[in-house]
């Protein structure tokens, strides 16, 4: 089965950019999710966004315009290690952040050649500008030195300066995220064919079984459908968003945590929809022993 984008560019439609969350441990990735989270106020969402699911998807206005933004939401990133190691391109973007008062130190290089490994374009979010020894003008330095030129240098990356622990300035940031997403990617899917994405994480739930948080990447899923999650397989029984509440389908970009699955899938593996339980038990099968083959091969080596 050939996962890809199906039909002509008229079924194609724009879908809103995933990103991801790096930079040096204690420069303030945790705390500007959560700042994303709370600024989401969304009229008739009383409670905002209240599950952790591992992703969340928010929304900003650009130019009049109403757009969306899907964020990774993984404490300790280890889903995104886990979905790099596998190869699968999870994200269209990177916010980078560096702390204001700390400056560039070793992950935050780190975190930047994985973007550029990616090839996916980063904003950087200096953070903690609220600090009296924040000096934002010694981050653009130094990261120019490492070839990360601002735009009011003549470069073409946007930096914006915030506090996540203040809240100051996070609508700039979304804003800066949508302006560089829309002027280096072209980001659309084919919402109307069978659903295939990725698993953001995934874990045993007592209560509901094996749960797992994928991310739509194109087509839509849907609640009934027969799915294959790595080695996992079931149809999906429930659909659940970031809010708390159950949905019936999900759109490109849209993360949503699934229930139904017969096993629990491994972060960073990919899911697609199948015609029908028993197709999807039969792939499920074939990939759970071309994994075993494989683990097998690497303890030989
Ligand atoms: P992470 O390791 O990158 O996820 O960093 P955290 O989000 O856990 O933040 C590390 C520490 O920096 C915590 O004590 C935060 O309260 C603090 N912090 C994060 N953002 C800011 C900010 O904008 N201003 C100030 N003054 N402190 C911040």
């Amino acid at each position: 089965i050939e996962l890809g984008d199906e039909g002509d560019e008229s079924d194609w439609s724009v879908r809103p950019p995933v990103v991801t969350v790096m930079g040096h441990v204690d420069h303030g990735k945790t705390k500007l999710l959560d700042a994303i989270r709370d600024a989401n106020v969304i009229e008739g969402e009383a409670g905002g966004i209240t599950q952790h699911i591992g992703a969340y998807q928010v929304a900003t206005q650009v130019d009049g315009e109403e757009r969306k933004i899907t964020f990774i939401d993984t404490p300790g990133h280890e889903a995104f290690t886990a979905m790099r190691a596998r190869g699968s391109q999870s994200s269209d973007l990177a916010v980078l952040v560096v702390a204001a008062d700390d400056g560039v130190m070793p992950q935050t290089i780190e975190a930047l050649n994985h973007a550029k490994a990616a090839g996916v374009p980063i904003v950087v979010a200096i953070n903690k500008i609220d600090k009296p020894e924040a000096d934002p003008t010694k981050i653009r330095g130094q990261l120019t030195e490492y070839g990360v030129i601002p735009e009011e240098y003549g470069g073409d990356t946007m930096f914006v300066e915030i506090s996540a622990k203040s809240r100051i300035n996070i609508e700039g940031l979304l804003e800066a995220v949508v302006l560089t997403a829309d002027a280096s990617l072209d980001l659309q899917a084919n919402a109307s064919q069978d659903a295939q994405g990725i698993v953001i994480e995934a874990h045993l739930d007592r209560g509901r079984g094996p749960v797992a948080t994928i991310l739509v990447q194109r087509g839509t899923l849907r609640v009934g459908e027969s799915i294959v999650a790595g080695p996992a397989h079931g149809r999906v029984r429930a659909m659940i968003d970031e809010y708390g509440h159950e949905i019936t389908e999900a759109t490109p970009s849209r993360p949503a945590m699934v229930l139904g699955l017969s096993a629990v899938p491994g972060a960073g593996q990919s899911f697609l929809v199948v015609e029908d339980d028993r197709m999807a038990r039969q792939i499920a099968e074939k990939r759970e022993a071309r994994e075993r083959a494989a683990q097998q091969a690497k303890r030989r080596v």
